[in-house]
């Protein structure tokens, strides 16, 4: 199999009915960047900064993590690269900050909510990143945006940063593109004002996922309890791939779903275009979408819909079984 992946790699992923799915990866280490050549990804859709953060037992500093993000774009050799900004709180908790006692962490004062509060290391990090594409195009995004205003302030940050490094006469990015993570599912019903006003969407499913039906992700006893292609998940992510069409936002997928073949193929049947995983799903993700007719999956996803069942995977494994 594993032969397979490597002769698909640099082959475009496409499906069977002609469709271009892009296929990324997500990366957060050094280590990672290897994976960018080896695994066939066409770039990074999901950079979590905050694991730089997590390894340290100081906070960086400006100039180291200006070097760092430099190292990620240099590695990505003109690669779109999607940094998150700091996504911390919950289960990530940095070893030199001061600890919340917190009844419910998951649902509490974490990522951009930090990052809005007590933005000196948000705009630091903001600044490093800037300083580390200079002359070179940069995206950037902002995890748990729950409402419109949240990600309205952040980006008002970054033009902070901007006008800041215009007037140090630094050299700014070539390019730059600012997104949000869609992880609470308020944010699907935000205004069309937000879907204006935000250049691309990523669905953090991780989360996104736990919001929806009310299960913890870190607890055992409850994660694997819900199916993502349980009929009431996959339907609320169609509304969304509809509202992202109608403004012509770009969307893609970066939770742990978007590296597990079926999932993949499912949600690229209901329309995401772009999918974001960890290296080694590239290969089998992209193996089956080759071979998929997604508008025929589409169908099937419907049809199962409407005659009332609660998940559509029974009827996608046999479909896909049936035509392979
Ligand atoms: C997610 O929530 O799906 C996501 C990609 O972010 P993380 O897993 O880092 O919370
Ligand atoms: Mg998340």
């Amino acid at each position: 199999a594993l032969e397979r992946y490597v002769s698909i790699r640099d082959v475009p992923c496409v499906s069977a009915c002609g469709q271009r799915v892009e296929l990324f990866m997500n990366a957060g280490l050094m280590a990672d960047l290897p994976s960018l050549a080896s695994s066939g990804a066409e770039g990074v859709g999901l950079f979590r900064t905050e694991l730089q953060f997590l390894v340290r037992n100081k906070m960086p500093t400006r100039t180291e993590l200006a070097a760092l993000y430099a190292r990620v774009l240099d590695a990505a050799q003109g690669r779109r690269v999607v940094f998150r900004t700091l996504d911390i709180g919950s289960d990530k908790v940095l070893p030199y900050m001061k600890p919340q006692d917190e009844p419910n962490p998951a649902l509490g004062w974490r990522a951009i909510r930090v990052g809005l509060d007590k933005p000196g290391v948000m705009r630091m990090q903001l600044q490093a990143l800037l300083r580390a594409a200079k002359g070179r195009p940069l995206s950037l995004m902002f995890p748990f945006v729950a409402q419109c205003d949240e990600f309205t302030r952040a980006k008002a940050e970054i033009d902070k940063a901007l006008a800041r490094e215009r007037k140090l006469g630094h050299v700014l990015p070539e390019r730059l593109e600012v997104g949000a993570m869609l992880e609470t599912p308020s944010l699907a019903y935000a205004s069309k004002r937000f879907f204006d006003e935000v250049q691309f969407l990523s669905v953090g499913g991780n989360d996104l996922k736990q919001f929806f039906f009310a299960a913890d992700r870190e607890n055992e006893l409850v994660r694997r309890r819900y199916d993502t292609l349980n009929v009431s998940f996959l339907t609320f992510l169609e509304n969304i791939v509809d509202r992202c069409e109608a403004s012509g936002t770009q969307l893609s997928f970066c939770g742990e779903d978007a590296g597990r073949p079926i999932e993949a193929v499912c949600l690229a049947a209901i329309g995401f275009r772009a999918l974001s995983m960890r290296p080694a799903s590239v290969g089998p993700v992209k193996s089956l979408i080759l071979r998929t007719d997604l508008r025929a999956l589409r169908k099937v996803i419907h049809a199962v819909r409407d005659a009332g069942e609660q998940s559509v995977r029974q009827a996608v494994m046999e479909h896909l079984r049936g035509a392979d």
